[in-house]
């Protein structure tokens, strides 16, 4: 998949991705990243100036909408023939769960858009934004936080990723359940015993343990998941 980022702040993606499970991604050709600044297409050559002051007297700064949009444009056309859809990271987009993340693994390709400021003009929203994310019920400075949590989520979940895709399957919230907790050596910490099942070698009581363990789990902490069927 080809992910496009525009942003104001290309310097925030360099040690986000040059680590670990997305830099891996990168090198067996499984994901490709490019990264844009908003600045580069700002008609205002002299001083790359990318924001004006709201109609209607708010307070702060938006970003003009010929910036965001000729680098929209850039984008499409470097990535044509893959239809890529532009995904504008905002507080006020869909919140993002692991059903949406799944919902983009059919995408070729994908145009972040990072905000900034008081955010951006409607009327590119309303004419070149294919969908609008939000990380959650929060407001951070900028949408490149948010765009790395999508990039990443959506690559652990592209076959090949990951070394086995079905580590990523056992996660919270791929089976509508948060996780079962999990075990490792030694079988002694501290005078803390693993849980005998998980020694016995019975695997079908193992499995019933970690559903019975997942879904008290989710009971208590997450009741809503169950409502939902998410
Ligand atoms: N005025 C906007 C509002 O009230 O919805 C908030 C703007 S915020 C300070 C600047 C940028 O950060 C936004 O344009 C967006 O790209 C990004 N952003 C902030 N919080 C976010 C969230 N929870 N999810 C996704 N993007 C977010």
């Amino acid at each position: 998949m080809f992910f496009d980022i525009l942003t104001l702040f290309p310097g925030m993606f360099e040690g986000a991705f040059s680590d670990s499970i997305i830099k891996r991604a990168v090198e067996k050709q499984l994901i490709s990243i490019n990264i844009r600044n908003i600045r580069d297409f700002s008609h205002d050559k002299k001083h790359n100036s990318v924001d004006d002051y709201p109609y209607g007297g708010d307070a702060g700064m938006l970003l003009r909408p010929e910036p965001i949009t000729n680098s929209i444009k850039e984008s499409k056309k470097s990535l044509v023939g893959c239809n890529p859809k532009v995904v504008y990271l905002t507080p006020s987009g869909e919140r993002l769960n692991q059903n949406i993340v799944k919902s983009f693994l059919g995408e070729k390709s994908l145009i972040l858009l990072c905000g900034r400021y008081k955010g951006v003009d409607q009327r590119v929203i309303d004419h070149y934004v294919d969908r609008e994310i939000s990380i959650g019920d929060y407001v951070l400075s900028g949408g490149e936080v948010p765009a790395m949590v999508l990039l990443d989520a959506i690559t652990r979940l592209i076959p090949g990723v990951l070394g086995n895709l079905d580590s990523a399957q056992e996660d919270s919230f791929y089976g509508g359940l948060l996780s079962h907790p999990q075990y490792t050596r030694p079988e002694y910490f501290e005078d803390m015993k693993v849980p005998d099942v998980l020694l016995s070698g019975n695997h079908a009581k193992i499995r019933q343990w970690q559903q019975r363990k997942a879904m008290e789990i989710t009971q208590q902490r997450r009741p809503d998941l169950l409502n939902e069927g998410n």
